[in-house]
């Protein structure tokens, strides 16, 4: 889960991160109460900020200084309500305006092939990194973290003396460094860039704008990250998939697809696809796999999100009976179908392989449910569901 700006803020803010003041706004009005509040501490100027999950906002226009509340009202409502490479601006954030002598870059990420973490530094912060990789590679300090040790008091030293920070500032650069690792640490981040980390005018460092990323596996451990996840732009069935613990991603078609085992549903997903050529260029309707032990109730939950889409036209049900065996999983659909009573009403596709894959079809056939329709196989499965989905 990325973070927006002001979030990262304040979480960097918890950890010790040297960042100055912020206030998020939804309306230019809040934006100017923001701004009564921080122009006097802030030496007269505030930051109109753009909160969404994007980088290039200042190019964009997203980022805008103002000198009185009457400009940041101004300034907001320009900014408020832009595109910005298609993230719609809800919200700004009003910051202390930073007095800036010189931008430079920090971040540390997990470099999965390496199996380590990887931080990366540069005194020609500001611009986008991407392109200072590109262009002029040696001015990017990037220094390998061992997860065993992280970033101690000697590795922040050699990201600094790498990257070539001036010797009146090293220390107080290897500092944030060190507090910036603590958030990546204790927040179980993936990843946490500061583009522009500055130094001010009177000499201080200051983190000045943030982008964070969460670890959504380690969602167990901080019960507090779920208020910072944006329900306004989560996908209403996502969101409803979530909260019944189903590993579910909605797509663009029509047929909806269920499965036992992501390599199994990925599969489907790909036959489905390749199947629906013929049938009017239909496509898969998501990707839903309900695991091992998928119970009547796992099933119910998963049948129930996929007819919640409206595009969807026809399910594919595609399992392979393991440990969960096909008599198990017939009576789930079965016992689903019940569960869902009215709300099922649309065709079905089943196909059953595997372990007690006898049982499973004897099962859903005496059942005789008049919208399921058994499949011998996963092609004719596909191409079945595929064809009423096009009717
Ligand atoms: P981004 O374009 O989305 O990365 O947004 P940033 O928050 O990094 O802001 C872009 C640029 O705006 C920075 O690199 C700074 O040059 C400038 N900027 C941001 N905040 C301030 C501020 O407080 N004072 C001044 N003078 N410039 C700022
Ligand atoms: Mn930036």
């Amino acid at each position: 889960m990325d973070l927006f700006e002001y979030q990262a803020r304040d979480v960097f803010e918890k950890h010790g991160v040297p960042v100055l003041s912020g206030i998020v706004a939804t309306t230019p009005e809040e934006a100017r109460a923001a701004a009564e509040q921080l122009l006097g501490a802030s030496g007269g100027v505030v930051v109109v900020k753009a909160q969404v999950k994007t980088g290039g906002r200042g190019k964009a226009g997203g980022v805008k200084l103002a000198r009185s509340a009457q400009e940041a009202f101004d300034r907001a409502a320009e900014i408020l309500g832009m595109d910005i490479k298609g993230h719609a601006v809800h919200r700004v954030m009003i910051a202390a305006g930073a007095d800036i002598a010189e931008e430079y870059y920090f971040s540390v990420l997990l470099d999965r092939s390496e199996r380590r973490y990887l931080a990366m530094a540069s005194v020609e912060g500001g611009m986008e990194i991407e392109q200072l990789a590109v262009e002029r590679p040696e001015a990017l300090a990037r220094v390998a973290v061992d997860p065993l040790v992280g970033i101690d008091q000697a590795k922040a030293d050699e990201i600094v003396a790498a990257a070539g920070f001036a010797p009146e500032i090293a220390a107080q650069v290897a500092g944030a460094i060190q507090k910036l690792w603590t958030v990546y640490v204790s927040e179980d981040a993936t990843l946490v860039e500061v583009n522009p980390l500055v130094k001010t005018g009177s000499g201080e460092i200051v983190a000045l704008d943030g982008k964070v990323t969460l670890d959504e596996n380690a969602e167990f451990r901080h019960p507090d990250h779920a208020e910072l996840e944006d329900k306004a732009a989560a996908d209403p069935l996502e969101a409803k998939a979530k909260a019944a613990g189903l590993n579910y991603v909605k797509l663009d078609g029509e047929v909806g697809i269920i499965g036992n085992g992501a390599g199994l549903v990925m599969s489907t997903l790909d036959v489905v696809a390749y199947a629906g050529e013929a049938h009017g260029g239909v496509k898969p309707a998501n990707f839903l796999d309900i695991g091992g032990g998928a119970s009547a109730a796992v099933m119910a939950a998963g049948l129930d999100v996929i007819l919640g889409d409206a595009q969807v036209k026809s399910v594919f049900v595609n399992v392979f009976g393991g440990i969960t065996a096909c008599d198990e999983v017939a009576n789930g659909i079965v016992k689903a179908l019940e569960i869902l009573g009215d709300k099922e009403t649309k065709p079905l596709v089943v196909r059953l392989d595997g372990n007690a894959v006898e049982e499973g079809r004897r099962i859903l056939s005496e059942a005789a449910h008049p919208l399921v329709t058994l499949a011998d196989t996963m092609d004719g499965g596909a191409d079945k569901a595929a064809e009423l989905a096009n009717r």
